[in-house]
């Protein structure tokens, strides 16, 4: 989500007659998009924003912007500008379209400009993002959150759910295809619930992915994340006669105790999110399924802890985005008793992270020897090898001699690298 959210504001900036350029000492206008779901996420900003004081001051007409949901929590805003006397810019979330004109405000005005609006108002439309992550293409197909999570910020600083038109969304779909990008990621905090904030009835998540199915051309379809409480196997069918669909869902547990899933909001059980699983796998066969997980949520125990390691193993995750519990102001949890100390996170993390490891690693292992269609993403200097992933997801490295980045290729696997896989190209398909 952030991610393409700079892209916007890239775009905007592009709009505004600006060109990126590599070096901070080179720029007119530095723009931190921060992100306030997890504490280490602040931290970074914070510091990253900080080193900026020097060059602020050796150069003072450089504008220093800041945005993202950071800048949306409780005082934070006020924190962050009387910490950082040399910010020139704060924009919310909810107005990140009046990016350009703010902007320009300060720079006329030389005068800081803060602006934080307490609510969302209609999805803006009208914004060109400056794409940086070819072949693939990030679609928001809605915006904000109703679930409230009882760790989670973002139904604070991103709103309730907001879902764009289908029209829109197809519209955007096809412009990519036709400009030559092969895979388009839908996003939303919950894309299970798409569609359901319109007053007609009829246009849900499903539907939508039947829509882009019809769309011509080869890419591949993503989307992320789904929520276990509303995925439906009218999705998992859709997904599955899709032709453009990854075999690939990502579907965050969070945890495998029911105590710590009610606990946490989360509104489904260990065995409903089993049992989800199964039809997953029933209706798309060798479905890659990814997640995320927290661990020393307050009041976790061991006991409930080994339950997460259980579900991890019974489930076999291909892949599993693992975070350490951080409280976050204004949340339900970071009030609650029984908050657990550093130390036993760490621990936890460390046992989850070595688990999920080791099933990585006998998942690589069987592709050996196997020819897969891979994407080819990016070249890799360090390892003088392209970058490229399966449907699946799983990643792997190989030499070519010519220029191959957002081109589909046959590979043949010939080994397993912990995580990622070696191969060789055996065609190229284009
Ligand atoms: N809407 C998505 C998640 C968005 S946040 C979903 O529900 O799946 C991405 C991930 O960050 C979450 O899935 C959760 O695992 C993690 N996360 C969110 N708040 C957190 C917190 N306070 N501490 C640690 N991890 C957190
Ligand atoms: Fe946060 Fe839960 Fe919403 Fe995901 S579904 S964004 S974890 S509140």
């Amino acid at each position: 989500m952030n991610v393409h959210e700079s892209e916007k504001i890239a775009g905007i900036l592009t709009e505004s007659g600006y060109v990126p350029c590599e070096r901070a000492e080179d720029a007119d206008v530095i723009v931190f998009n921060t992100c306030c779901v997890r504490e280490n996420a602040e931290q970074h900003a914070f510091g990253n924003i900080g080193m900026l004081k020097k060059l602020k001051k050796d150069k003072p007409e450089l504008v220093v912007a800041v945005c993202g949901c950071m800048t949306q929590q409780g005082d934070f805003a006020r924190r962050l500008s009387e910490t950082f006397p040399f910010i020139d810019l704060i924009i919310g979330t909810y107005n990140i379209d009046k990016f350009g004109e703010l902007l320009k405000k300060t720079v006329e005005t030389k005068k800081r400009v803060i602006e934080i609006l307490e609510k969302n108002g209609e999805i803006c439309e009208n914004i060109s993002p400056l794409r940086s992550s070819f072949p693939n293409a990030w679609v928001n197909i809605m915006y904000g959150c109703d679930n409230f999570c009882s760790y989670c910020v973002v139904p604070y600083v991103r709103g309730r759910e907001r879902s764009r038109k289908i029209e829109k969304i197809l519209e955007e779909v096809k412009s990519l295809v036709n400009d030559g990008y092969k895979e388009i990621t839908l996003l939303g905090q919950n894309v299970n619930s798409y569609g359901k904030d319109f007053k007609e009835k009829g246009v849900d998540f499903s539907r939508l992915l039947r829509e882009i199915g019809r769309i011509d051309g080869k890419f591949r379809l993503r989307f992320m994340s789904n929520h276990p409480k509303d995925l439906t196997e009218e999705v998992a069918l859709a997904i599955s006669e899709n032709p453009h669909a990854c075999k690939a869902v990502h579907l965050p547990v969070q945890s495998g105790s029911d105590r710590i899933l009610s606990l946490m909001n989360r509104r489904y059980t260990r065995e409903k999110f089993l049992s989800e699983v199964s039809m997953i796998r029933k209706i798309i066969p060798d479905c890659a399924i990814s997640t995320d997980i927290i661990v020393g949520f307050p009041t976790e125990t061991e006991e409930e802890f080994s339950e997460t390691l259980s579900l991890v193993k019974e489930v076999g995750f291909c892949g599993a985005f693992t975070f350490v519990y951080s409280p976050r102001a204004g949340t339900k949890a970071a009030v609650m008793d029984g908050q657990i100390d550093a130390e036993t996170k760490k621990d936890r993390i460390m046992r989850l992270v070595d688990l999920q490891n080791a099933i990585n690693r006998a998942d690589s292992e069987k592709y050996v020897g196997k020819t897969v269609e891979i994407l080819v993403e990016d070249f890799d200097e360090k390892k003088k090898a392209y970058m490229g992933r399966d449907e699946r997801g799983k990643m792997a490295y190989f030499p070519y001699s010519e220029k191959i980045v957002g081109k589909f290729i046959d590979a043949k696997i010939t080994s397993a690298s912990g995580m990622s896989l070696i191969g060789e190209v055996e065609k190229v398909k284009g």
